[in-house]
C-alpha cells in the first residue's frame, strides 16, 4: 500500500512556500517537494526584488489582480515580521517625444488597474527628484519598493513548518498519474525511486511547471502551457555611485520585460538590469559582452556613468508563455478539472510580478484547494 497525503506541491519557490503556508492552515496534510537542497534557489532568488505597483498590465488580468492584491499584502506582512523594505518609489522615464505618449497612456493604465498614486512629472519636476537623471517626462509611482526577498522566503518556510507543511528537499517529482480522485506521484532522491498518493497535486514548479503538466498527462502545446525561456542579467555599478539616484528608475517598457532598470538595494548600491533575452537551456551565467549593451540603454537617462563602472553580477530566466515577438500573456492558474484532471492545480508562467503577487497567489490557490475539500 502506497502513503497517502491531502495535497502535494511540487516546488519551493516562493510561490510553493506561501501557498503551502495558506493551505496547511486549514489543516490539511501538505508536502512539499523540491528537487534543490533548499528552498527559493532558482528564479524567486534571481530577480530585482522590486514590489511592484500593478501598472503595466490590463486591468481584468491575474497580473494586475493580484500584484496590486498581493502589494498590500506584502507591505502588511513585512510590517509585522520585521522582513526588511523600502517603499522608496520608482519613476517610469521617457527620453523621446514618443515615450512621453507611451507614460501618458501607462499613467491611463494605471489608474485603470487601481494604482491610485500616480503622478505624471515634467522634466524639472523630474530633476528636482532625481537630479542625475535626464530624461523629459517621467511616471512617478509612490508604492512601488524594494524588499530583501531572501527573508521573506525564510519567513514563508519558518511559517508554513509552524503550520505543519512537510518539506521534502533532494526530492524530484519524476511521475504523475491520475487514478480516478487521485494521484499517483513518482519521486526521485538519493535513494532512488519511490511513489506516494495525493489527492490534490499543485505544480508550482517555475521554469519545470509545462513539463510537469505534461508529465501528468495535460496536452502542453494545446493549452498553450508551452513555456520559453527569457534570461534577465544584471549588472552592479561600482560603489561611488551609491547614491546616484533616490528611487528606482525604470525606462519606458520593452516587448519581453520592463527594459533594463537602475535598482537600489536595501544597502543603497546600484544595480542595472535585467535585459530581457530568450534562450534554450537554463544557464545563469552573466555574458560580459553584454556591458556596452547595457550601458548605452542606461546612458540614455543617467549620462555620467562610465562602461568600465559596470560590473557583471548575476542573471534569473523567466518562465515566459509570451514567444519572441507573442502578445501580453497572462499567468496561467488553472485547477484542470475541465481538462480532465480533477484535483491538479497548474501555475505556469509565473514571471514578474510573481515575487510581489506571492501572497496573493497563494489566497487564490487556497480558495481552489478549500473548494475541492469542500
Ligand atoms: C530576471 C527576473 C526579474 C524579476 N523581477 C521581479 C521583481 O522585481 N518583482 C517581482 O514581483 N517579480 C519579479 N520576477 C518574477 C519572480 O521572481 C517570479 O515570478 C517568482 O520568483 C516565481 O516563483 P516560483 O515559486 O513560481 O518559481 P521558482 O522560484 O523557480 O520555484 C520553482 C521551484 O520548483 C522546483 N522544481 C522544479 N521542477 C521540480 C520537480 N520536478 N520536482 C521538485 N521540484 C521542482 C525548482 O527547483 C524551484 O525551486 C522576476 C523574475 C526574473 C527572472
Amino acid at each position: 500500500m502506497l502513503a497517502e497525503i491531502d495535497v502535494a506541491i511540487i516546488g519551493a519557490g516562493v510561490i510553493g512556500l506561501a501557498t503551502a503556508g495558506e493551505i496547511a492552515q486549514r489543516k490539511k496534510e501538505v508536502f512539499v517537494f523540491e528537487k534543490n537542497h533548499s528552498f527559493g534557489l532558482e528564479t524567486s532568488s534571481r530577480n530585482s526584488e522590486v514590489i511592484h505597483a500593478g501598472i503595466y498590465y490590463p486591468e481584468d488580468s491575474l497580473k494586475t489582480r493580484l500584484c496590486v492584491e498581493g502589494k498590500s499584502l506584502l507591505y502588511e506582512l513585512c510590517d509585522s515580521h520585521d522582513i526588511a523594505y523600502k517603499k522608496l518609489g520608482k519613476i517610469i522615464v521617457a527620453t523621446s517625444e514618443n515615450e512621453t505618449t507611451q507614460l501618458e497612456k501607462l499613467y491611463e493604465q494605471g489608474r485603470r488597474n487601481g494604482v491610485e498614486d500616480l503622478m505624471l512629472l515634467s522634466r524639472t519636476e523630474l530633476k528636482k527628484l532625481e537630479p542625475n537623471v535626464e530624461a523629459r517626462a517621467g511616471l512617478l509611482s509612490l508604492s512601488s519598493g524594494i524588499l530583501d526577498s531572501y527573508n521573506l522566503l525564510k519567513f514563508l518556510y519558518s511559517q508554513a513548518r509552524e503550520k505543519g507543511a512537510e518539506f521534502v528537499f533532494g526530492t524530484e517529482v519524476v511521475g504523475i498519474e491520475r487514478m480516478r480522485a487521485k494521484y499517483r506521484v513518482e519521486i526521485r532522491d538519493r535513494e532512488g525511486i519511490s511513489a506516494f498518493i495525493s489527492r490534490v497535486v499543485i505544480n508550482a514548479a517555475g521554469l519545470n511547471s509545462d513539463r510537469i503538466a505534461q508529465l501528468a498527462g495535460v496536452d502542453v502545446a494545446k493549452a498553450g502551457y508551452k513555456l520559453h525561456y527569457c534570461k534577465g542579467e544584471y549588472f552592479s555599478l561600482s560603489s561611488k555611485y551609491r547614491n546616484v539616484v533616490n528611487r528606482l528608475i525604470y525606462p519606458t517598457p520593452e516587448q519581453a520585460g520592463h527594459g533594463i532598470h537602475v535598482t537600489v538595494g536595501l544597502d543603497g548600491r546600484v544595480r542595472l538590469g535585467p535585459n530581457a533575452r530568450y534562450v534554450e537551456a537554463i544557464d545563469y551565467g552573466v555574458d560580459e559582452t553584454q556591458r556596452e549593451a547595457f550601458y548605452n540603454s542606461v546612458q540614455r537617462f543617467l549620462p555620467h556613468i562610465e562602461l568600465e563602472d559596470l560590473d557583471p553580477e548575476f542573471a534569473g530566466i523567466r518562465p515566459k508563455l509570451q514567444g519572441p515577438g507573442e502578445a501580453f500573456q497572462d499567468f496561467v492558474i488553472a485547477h484542470e478539472e475541465k481538462t480532465g484532471f480533477p484535483g491538479l492545480i497548474n501555475l505556469i508562467g509565473i514571471e514578474s510580478p510573481g515575487l510581489t503577487a506571492s501572497l496573493a497567489i497563494a489566497r487564490y490557490v487556497g480558495r481552489m484547494v478549500k473548494e475541492l475539500f469542500a
